[in-house]
């Protein structure tokens, strides 16, 4: 059975995206069989996997405007040293979709009718979120069993929390009564400043949602990696950043069991 993770945050620059791509593939590399959903229109995730994003015909656009099916636009093992994961990419054609759908009826539902298609053949599947609460972050989320809200270790880092959670609740009562917090994970952890642990701190205090144990420290390698398109167990796989996804992973398996 799939298992399906939303990572969302409506804030730009948290480290979606990169908790994204080096999740699914600290995933593969526990030998599960991984969906990746690129569901952002800077098809971020899609070339820091190595492709080129405005080389590919089909994408998560074709599918939500109902111009090809959900196999039409899987690429199967994308990543030539590490075999099971899969992708379906995206580019900035998305950005028309939402514009394109508007007098769609059930337009909430169109990512989740195709994804169940294909969700047994993946032991998990990760969608990648764009940084707003829009209608594609609203079909992530009715698609997902679980949402996975990446924080980044700054001063504003509670800023728009309830907002997000909101939606999620929203989400839940309306569109997709299995919705639940994964929980939250804070990126971009700098252990030479206070700032950090008081930010760690301080979102504990205040939040009731699960908090990983795993702190995602702030490091070069996995800023570095995405240019050479290689998720960061490859890239440097003796770098913190790599240990950190590496138990990342570990407790989003324990979670399921
Ligand atoms: P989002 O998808 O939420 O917009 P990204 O994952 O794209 O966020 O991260 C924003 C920027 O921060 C990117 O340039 C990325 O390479 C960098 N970044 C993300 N996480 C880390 C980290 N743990 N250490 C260093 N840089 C990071
Ligand atoms: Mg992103």
């Amino acid at each position: 059975m799939g298992r399906i993770i939303a990572v969302a945050n409506q804030k730009g620059g948290v480290g979606k995206t990169t908790t994204s791509i080096n999740l699914s593939a600290a995933l593969a590399e526990e030998n599960k069989k991984i969906l990746v959903i690129d569901a952002d229109p800077q098809g971020n995730t899609t070339s820091g996997f190595g492709l080129d994003k405005n080389e590919i015909d089909r994408t998560i656009y074709h599918l939500m405007i109902g111009e090809s099916s959900v196999d039409e636009c899987i690429r199967h093992n994308i990543v030539e040293d590490l075999p099971g994961i899969d992708i379906i990419p995206s580019n900035i054609n998305l950005s028309a979709a939402e514009i394109e759908l508007i007098d769609i009826e059930k337009k909430e539902y169109i990512l989740k009718n195709e994804i169940d298609k294909v969700k047994d053949r993946y032991d998990f599947i990760i969608i990648d979120c764009p940084p707003s609460l829009s209608m594609l972050t609203v079909n992530a989320m009715t698609t997902a069993d679980k949402v996975l809200v990446p924080i980044q270790c700054e001063y504003y880092a509670l800023e728009g929390l309830s907002q997000l959670v909101h939606t999620v609740n929203l989400v839940k009562e309306r569109l997709n009564p299995r919705l639940e917090m994964e929980g939250v994970v804070f990126t971009m952890f700098d252990a030479r400043t206070n700032l950090s642990l008081q930010v760690v701190e301080n979102v504990k205090d205040h939040i009731d949602e699960n908090v990983f144990k795993t702190i995602i420290p702030r490091n070069i390698r996995l800023a570095e990696a995405p240019s050479y398109g290689l998720p960061i167990n490859l890239y440097e796989p003796k770098s913190a950043g790599a240990e950190a996804y590496k138990l990342l992973a570990e407790e989003v398996i324990a979670n399921e069991s």
